[in-house]
């Protein structure tokens, strides 16, 4: 058994999503009702709620090291719902943070994908100023595009025009080519808030969990342990699946 070695709740108390998320937790749940999430995932955002307000460190870094905080899709219709004001989706984000900080996120196999995140929609933002860059997704990768994808990808320039955008040009309009110094300056909002550090320490426990896995790790996009990652489903996530 693992002994922890945090106080997670005071943790979780220093960040302002998760003051903000619980105000006391009636187990009414509303929440689940409303969540689509709980609709499609074995997931629950009552449990979240109920559990994170008992302060018990255990059933917190269960939550830490589990499946459970990675299926919510942040839409928020819990917090308009709640009798009591709470967002079991800010909580959410407050654990997965915190998950990410602890390097617990390597031990569940929905949190081993933030490795994935970090190096697509976190690395283009800086590359390309864009979370979403269309050339660097590929269709391999993303199946449930179909043929549509296809068409597109052969008719970019047409396309972009349609659309009035200044596609990888100069100057303003949208999807234009987002100028050096505004890269560097994202860059340095990146340095100066802890999220550069917090990139290599996703590198870092993701590499020390492949080795551990016997999973080839490097820089590349298709190694052993991100196609892992990638395309894993232990058959354990839905509620179509057994648990
Ligand atoms: S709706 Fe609010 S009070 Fe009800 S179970 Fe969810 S978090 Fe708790
Ligand atoms: S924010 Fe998360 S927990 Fe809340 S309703 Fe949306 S999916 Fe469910």
């Amino acid at each position: 058994m693992r002994i922890c070695t945090m106080d997670y709740y005071k943790e979780l108390c220093s960040d302002v999503r998760f003051v903000e998320g619980l105000t006391g937790c009636l187990n009414c749940g509303t929440c689940t009702a409303i969540c689509a999430a709980a609709e499609f995932y074995n997931y629950d955002p009552r449990i979240i709620a109920e559990t994170v307000q008992t302060r018990d460190n255990n059933k917190i870094e269960e939550l830490l090291t589990g499946n459970t905080i990675w299926y919510c899709g942040e839409c928020m219709s819990c917090k308009t719902r709640c009798p009591r004001n709470n967002a079991p989706g800010l909580l959410i984000m407050a654990l997965r943070a915190l998950s990410v900080k602890t390097g617990l996120f390597t031990e569940s196999e929905k949190g081993r994908q933030q490795l994935v995140l970090k190096r697509t929609m976190g690395e283009w933002i800086l590359k390309y100023g864009y979370c979403l860059y269309r050339e660097e997704m590929s269709m391999a990768d993303h199946p449930e595009q179909g043929p549509t994808w296809e068409w597109q990808n052969n008719n970019l320039d047409k396309l972009f025009e349609r659309f009035g955008a200044t596609y990888k040009g100069d100057g303003p309009g949208p999807l234009r080519k987002v100028p050096a110094e505004a890269l560097a300056e994202l860059r340095k909002i990146f340095d100066v808030t802890g999220a550069s550090d917090l990139f290599n320490f996703i590198e870092k426990k993701s590499a020390e969990k492949a080795e551990e896995l016997g999973l080839e790790f490097n820089e590349k996009l298709d190694c052993g342990y991100l196609n892992q990652i990638y395309n894993l489903d232990s058959g354990i996530h839905t509620k179509d699946q057994a648990i």
